[in-house]
């Protein structure tokens, strides 16, 4: 059997990979709810005639299904995430979401959708698989702590060889494929740093301890763990994006003070260098000051970093079925994604589908409440996975 099999089946079963996406589209749930969303996936599943299927994986609806192959081979995993958003959908779709305030504005309807057709295909041509395929189709990728790291700590990848994991792209033109070197998403951590001084008169400083003073001195001083102690080639950045202090009038020292920000990191050891300086620094500073400073600090997810082998076998594989001119390396994208906790216990790539197409306005970006996809990046999603299932069991 080959791909070429593969592919003219997928093809044939457009229309149902195209309602089942509508219907996800029509009936989003958000992270951690998504009762529905996961019941209509196994129904869909075991109406294929999947069986082996475990449900309630990790910390919420997570599922993992796997299709065992005729023949002896590695085990390749697939996933995609099912969540939507508390957005309130403005688009013009016949299939506009049913859930008021709730919206899949992301796109993850449609990597269920691509997934489980895949899934339909495989099994039924499971005889000759040289290997097996596990179907990991996550919940609430986009809250924190996610679904994804429950799911490894459940075992959704025991006995898996390698994982992948795609998602659509709104500003990558329809037909193409976009995938990064290494780092595919970065970390994004957030904190808050509590200052507590002494307030008092303006005019009489001495008396008092000034809460701004030592805000400032904290952002100034922690400034410089970027510009002289991670080394220039490791991305860092450190944003101070909130400052609350004072202000109620023009002769008051302000007693407390509330700095928010944010960062953002490639490398795991830089990662941890920003959060135990932060921790450990901010309130010596405060104290050089007679004040005293408590960090509240919150990890988000780590960067999604590809292997270089499977990123060498995903270029070659994707290039092979799309032509070199549409797979396109892209620089690392700055937003967070849990998939990385797959990535930190099995090698892999995490790639993107163009999905944008200007002539049906599907170039919002992700998150708005305009977002739209074009739904060639459904049926390409399905083929990319069934291409790298060829690549790695055929
Ligand atoms: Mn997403």
């Amino acid at each position: 059997m080959s791909l070429t099999q593969w592919l003219i089946d997928l093809e044939a079963n457009q229309a149902e990979t195209t309602e089942n996406r509508r219907y996800l589209h029509a009936h989003p749930e958000l992270s951690f709810q998504e009762k529905e969303t996961a019941a209509f996936i196994l129904k869909t599943l075991q109406g294929y005639g999947i069986t082996d299927i475990s449900t309630n994986v990790g910390n919420g609806y997570g599922m993992v299904a796997t299709i065992t192959g005729g023949q002896p081979g590695p085990t390749l995993a697939l996933r995609a995430d099912f969540d939507a958003l508390a957005i309130t959908e403005e688009t013009d779709v016949a299939f506009v979401s049913k859930n008021v305030g709730v919206m899949h504005a992301c796109g993850h309807d449609v990597h269920t959708a691509a997934l489980l057709s895949v899934a339909k295909v495989l099994h039924h041509h499971r005889k000759s698989l040289k290997g097996n395929v596990v179907l990991i189709h996550q919940h609430a990728e986009e809250v924190l702590p996610g679904g994804a790291q429950s799911m490894v700590e459940a075992g959704a990848l025991e006995g898996v060889d390698y994982v992948f994991g795609i998602h659509v792209a709104s500003n990558l033109p329809k037909g193409k494929i976009g995938y990064a070197q290494s780092y595919a998403t970065a970390a994004a951590d957030s904190f808050e740093i509590k200052i507590q001084g002494k307030g008092g008169h303006a005019a009489r400083p001495h008396q008092t301890v000034d809460s701004i003073m030592i805000a400032s001195q904290i952002m100034t001083d922690l400034q410089t763990l970027v510009s002289r102690k991670v080394d220039p080639v490791d991305p860092v950045v450190l944003t101070f994006s909130g400052v609350e202090a004072g202000g109620t009038a023009y002769n008051i020292i302000a007693d407390t003070a509330m700095i928010r920000g944010t960062i953002r990191t490639l490398d795991a050891q830089v990662r941890a260098f920003m959060k135990a300086s932060l921790i450990r620094l901010a309130p010596h500073i405060a104290e050089i000051q007679g004040g005293t400073a408590t960090v509240s600090y919150i990890d988000g997810y780590p960067s999604v970093k590809n292997t270089p082998a499977e990123v060498e076998l995903l270029l070659k594989t994707m290039t092979g079925q799309f032509g070199e001119e549409n797979v396109i390396k892209l620089p690392t994208m700055m937003g967070g994604e849990d998939f990385s906790y797959f990535l930190e216990e099995k090698p892999g790539a995490f790639f993107y589908v163009g999905g944008e197409n200007n002539d049906i306005q599907a170039n919002y970006p992700h998150h708005h409440p305009k977002f739209k996809i074009d739904e060639q990046s459904l049926h390409q999603s399905g083929q990319a996975f069934l291409a790298l299932v060829a690549q790695y069991l055929l």
